[in-house]
């Protein structure tokens, strides 16, 4: 018991039945009539820091689920507690007030600085904007987090386009970590970027995690990446978690028929073990237009009569390992 209210005190971000569905079509008098259900009742928690990899193919809403987290998009229905505040009932001026403890890593690098500006005040601005340091401080405190972030002192007056990739990633990490976030939402940081240089941000984005104690949820559609970097995983497919929890289990026993197909077709570096890789038929259908029943069964070669009809429901099937599939007991 005692434990279990450890592990419950230890959470910082508990997302609960998220919906975020953007209106397609309106009536006569403006009412939407359609919706995009782009994030369809997700729900799990991440623990104070640990990483949670968030995975699925692009378009599973992923990246929405990220952005609903920080409020950049308003939130359809569910809740967003984050060290149990909910961030669904704050006034835009308390949310101004919480998001520098949330921050966000964007996928590239190249369009999220703005050229106009020194590297120094692309990490600085907010750090004004926030009053996290007085004047006199201020040069310090930037140097000490670019250093944080391997930049150099004399990388602070240039400009963004004299950077490569991976020193423009750097510059954004240092930008979202001078605000001194407890939790980062990283959505594909890497995916734009040189696999050579992958590795580099992969292992910085670790070292800054065991220095400064932050939570990620890391986004990502590279498996391999996400079994590097997490602690527990996430599979999103058309909007719904299909499968979460513990990294260990979930990769050496998966459940969902989707997370076997997605996992089936990860590399292994042994030129003596044979693939049996799990070819996914169709594409993935129209979030607009979800399939009826279990929004997989249009792909799922294990698909039974039940799953044309009936949603199954998302439950814990052993500790800290859940699963939406009708192929398991669903009492
Ligand atoms: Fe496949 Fe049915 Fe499980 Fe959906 S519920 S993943 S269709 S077996």
């Amino acid at each position: 018991m005692e434990n279990n209210n450890a592990a419950k005190n230890d959470v910082i971000l508990d997302v609960r039945h998220l919906k975020k569905y953007f209106p397609i079509a309106t009536n006569f008098f403006g009412k939407p009539t359609r919706f995009l259900k782009a994030v369809d009742d997700v729900s799990f928690t991440v623990r104070k820091g640990k990483t949670i990899g968030i995975v699925g193919e692009s378009g599973c809403g992923k990246t929405t689920m990220g952005r609903c987290i920080l409020r950049l998009h308003e939130i359809t229905d569910g809740d967003v507690l984050f060290n149990g505040i909910n961030i669904r009932e704050l006034s835009h001026e308390q949310l101004r007030r919480i998001r520098p403890q949330i921050q966000m890593i964007f996928q590239d690098p190249y369009s999220s600085l703005s050229p106009r500006l020194p590297v120094g005040e692309i990490i600085g601005e907010a750090v004004l904007a926030h009053k996290l340091v007085d004047q006199a401080h201020y040069k310090e405190y930037i140097l000490d987090i670019m250093h944080k972030c391997g930049l150099q002192d004399h990388y602070y007056e240039r400009y963004p386009h004299e950077f490569s990739g991976g020193q423009r990633q750097r510059i954004c990490i240092a930008r979202a970590l001078a605000l001194n976030p407890k939790l980062v939402i990283c959505d594909e940081p890497v995916s734009a970027l040189d696999v050579s240089i992958q590795a580099q941000i992969i292992n910085l984005l670790e070292d800054l995690q065991n220095e400064l104690g932050l939570t990620y949820v890391f986004i990502s559609h590279d498996l391999s990446v996400v079994e590097h970097i997490s602690d527990e995983i996430g599979v999103m497919y058309l909007g719904s978690m299909v499968e979460s929890g513990d990294k260990t289990k979930i990769f050496a026993n998966p459940l969902h028929p989707y997370t076997q197909a997605l996992f089936s077709a990860v590399p292994v570096p042994d030129p003596n073990v044979k693939m049996n890789r799990i070819i996914l038929k169709g594409d993935i259908p129209s979030p607009a237009n979800p399939p009826k029943g279990c929004k997989f069964h249009t792909r799922c070669t294990k698909c039974m009569d039940i799953c044309k009809e009936v949603a199954p429901v998302y439950k814990e099937y052993e500790p800290n390992h859940f699963c939406a599939c009708h192929l398991y007991s669903q009492d």
